[in-house]
């Protein structure tokens, strides 16, 4: 859940979302239900599991 940065009103829409960084992220502006003000927030896709795959390759 994204929150307003102004007010913590957790009731945000999603008024534009673009790729950005090879598609790795996603770019969105969101606007807030509660005071109306708008801002970007950029939110990982997908969580990446790189920890896991060294400790394979030292064993
Ligand atoms: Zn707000």
């Amino acid at each position: 859940m994204m929150k307003c940065p102004f007010c913590d009103n957790y009731f945000t829409i999603v008024i534009d979302s673009r790729e950005v960084e090879d598609g790795t992220k996603t770019k969105r502006k969101r606007k807030c239900t509660k005071c109306e003000k708008k801002f970007t927030t950029y939110e990982e896709k997908a969580v990446e599991v790189k920890d896991e795959y060294k400790h394979d390759i030292n064993n």
